[in-house]
């Protein structure tokens, strides 16, 4: 595989210093009381790019104070203004997106194609929600009994602390941000380690888009558990919105019923996709590519099981390894790249351990399936065909750019697969069969289904899961629904 690789090349519009210079807590960059840093890595170089500072369960508190004495200012601002200061903040994501897209692969390694696609994506979140800011409406009714009416009114569930993974870091920092400021809540945003410069640049942009100091905190820390416990235990906050993995979502709704906080959860995923004998081949060999190489497969979303039936297994998987193995494998800043590195040396060591499982179990590596000895956290495309259904790569996310193609030759046996899981994020079906393809929707196990295409996620729809996948629902109409309350008066009059 021949990797592009650079050393460390920091674009002349990245400031590193200014987003590397304190936990941002009411509109100001502060200190940690730590004096602890945590270093930022090139996955494309291995550089060190900066250091962020390690807040501790002293620094959350002040965090919690800051969101605490802005909420009421902030629940009472207009819903007029509130969207009008969302709005901006679209305005100023899309003036400033190729600063913020180089950020994103710089830190997260993720081509920049892909890392514009998410600028895009997260910025839309800003103009959906500015919209809906001014759509929060309440009920009326008349109770069966005729006594009284009942009036339901939508309010602002409190302050809300905000969890995010290195993925998508401006995506998944926006899609719970932008909610919940147009319900009028006030937040605290924890990001990921590996990805923290992305929610700082931010956090300057939500200051000059006219977001009042308090309204949004940015912190970040290396003691996510402890940090993390303390702002739940305090009863000043409401809400916990995670993105991340099962495991760590588990461990919060644990640490969140002590207080009996509102939680949403948007946990990993282990995505089916199925290619039916009579799915137009190129539809799906298009939307294959988008569903597993999209973030070179680091997605909650990606397609991780792809099952393929006996007419066309073979086609398809000729296919698929010509478009893998053309794929261009470099640094994610180089505008060439098509698929970058994994975010850190233990991704790729989950990778080829499941590789490797897989092989044992009997898979055929097509192409791919060697890590290159060049440096940074690279991976090359893959293709793996005959994955048996034993192997641990159907069960567990392999979060890299490895197709995984099992043949199947019957729609009970195929949806039983894609149910085997305790998974149920998304799921992918291509058949040019319309009823088939609506019958698949209705059985498969998931909270979101692409029919003939390879990509779910929408600002306009609702994403998450069922079963282990989550809880609730961001983006559509659902997404401002979890920072609201209803409250409901019993009225004589
Ligand atoms: P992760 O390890 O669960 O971490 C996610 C976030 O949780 C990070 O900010 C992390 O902080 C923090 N965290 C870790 N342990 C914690 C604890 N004990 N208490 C509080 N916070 C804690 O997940 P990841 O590896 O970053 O992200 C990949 C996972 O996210 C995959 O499973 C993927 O499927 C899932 N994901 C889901 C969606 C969705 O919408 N359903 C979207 C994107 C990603 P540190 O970085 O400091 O450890």
């Amino acid at each position: 595989m021949n990797i592009a690789t650079t050393t460390s090349s920091i674009p002349s519009n990245l400031d590193l210093a200014t987003l590397s210079q304190g936990l941002f807590i009411d509109n100001k960059w502060s200190p940690s009381g730590s004096g602890n840093s945590i270093t930022v890595i090139d996955p494309s170089t291995e550089a060190v790019l900066a250091h962020v500072p390690d807040a501790t369960v002293a620094d959350a508190a002040r965090a919690v104070s800051a969101a605490s004495n802005a909420a009421g200012g902030w629940r009472d601002t207009a819903p007029r203004m509130r969207s009008e200061i969302l709005r901006r903040c679209y305005e100023l994501m899309i003036e400033r997106s190729e600063m913020l897209a180089m950020l994103i692969s710089l830190e997260n390694g993720k081509a920049l194609r892909d890392a514009r696609s998410e600028v895009a994506y997260a910025a839309e979140f800003f103009r959906w929600n500015s919209e809906e800011a001014v759509r929060i409406s309440g009920e009326f009714g008349i109770a069966p009994g005729g006594a009284n009416r009942i009036v339901v009114d939508y309010q602002p569930i409190g302050i809300c602390v905000l969890i995010t993974p290195w993925n998508f870091p401006a995506a998944m920092a926006t899609r719970k941000i932008a909610p919940a400021l147009a319900a009028g809540c006030t937040v605290i945003l924890k990001p990921a380690s590996e990805t923290p410069l992305t929610a700082y640049a931010l956090a300057t942009l939500y200051e000059d888009a006219g977001v009042p100091a308090g309204v949004v905190n940015v912190l970040t820390t290396s003691n996510p558990g402890p940090v993390t416990a303390a702002m739940l235990a305090d009863p000043r906050v409401r809400k916990l919105s995670f993105t991340g993995s099962t495991a760590v979502g588990r461990q919060l709704l644990g640490e969140a019923a002590k207080s009996v906080i509102n939680c949403s959860m948007e946990l990993g995923g282990n995505a089916p996709l199925i290619v039916f004998d009579d799915a137009q081949l190129q539809t799906a060999l298009d939307g294959t590519m988008i569903a597993k190489m999209r973030n070179a497969g680091e997605a909650c979303t990606a397609a991780n099981r792809i099952y393929v039936q006996a007419g066309i297994y073979e086609a398809f998987t000729r296919g698929l390894v010509e478009r893998m193995s053309a794929l261009k494998v470099g640094n994610g800043v180089d505008p060439a790249t098509e698929c970058g590195p994994m975010i850190t040396p233990a991704a790729v060591e989950k990778i080829e351990r499941l590789v490797a499982d897989a092989v044992k179990g009997g898979a055929r590596v097509l192409c791919g399936g060697i890590k290159p000895s060049s440096k940074g956290f690279f991976y090359p495309p893959t293709v793996l065909a005959d994955v048996p259904s034993q192997a641990a790569m159907a069960h567990e996310e392999i979060f890299g750019p490895v197709a995984a193609i099992t043949k199947f030759t019957t729609e009970d046996e195929v949806v039983a697969n894609a149910n085997n899981t305790e998974y149920g994020l998304a799921a992918y079906v291509f058949t040019s069969d319309l009823a088939r393809g609506l019958r698949m929707a209705r059985q498969i196990e998931a909270g979101m289904i692409a029919l003939n295409r390879g990509l779910v996620s929408d600002p306009a729809a609702p994403f998450g899961g069922v079963k282990q996948s989550g809880l609730g629902r961001e983006g559509g109409q659902h997404g401002i629904l979890e920072f609201l309350e209803a409250k409901y008066i019993a009225a004589t009059f």
